[in-house]
């Protein structure tokens, strides 16, 4: 298994944006975003306890540093993981 690396999923992601930039966080307007050291899992399985790797998606976590809102990316979408 690959390891996560945060720095990566961050520049793949601003790779991917118009202009290299970030747009405003569609809640509070600001543009500075930070990023977690881990990913998280979004699970697909409503049964928590049988939920694995298998049944949910890696995605690295986007964090709007004003408000906190988050926002979620497929990390092999951005061939970050
Ligand atoms: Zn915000």
């Amino acid at each position: 298994m690959k390891k996560y690396d945060s720095d990566l999923f961050y520049d793949q992601l601003v790779s991917r944006l118009q202009d290299n930039k970030f747009p405003p966080c569609r809640f509070c307007g600001c543009d500075k975003y930070a990023t977690e050291v881990s990913y998280a899992n979004i699970l697909t399985d409503d049964r928590l306890g049988r939920a694995g790797l298998d049944s949910s998606i890696p995605s690295g976590i986007l964090i709007c540093q004003n408000c906190g809102h988050m926002d979620f990316f497929v990390l092999g979408i951005l061939d970050a993981l």
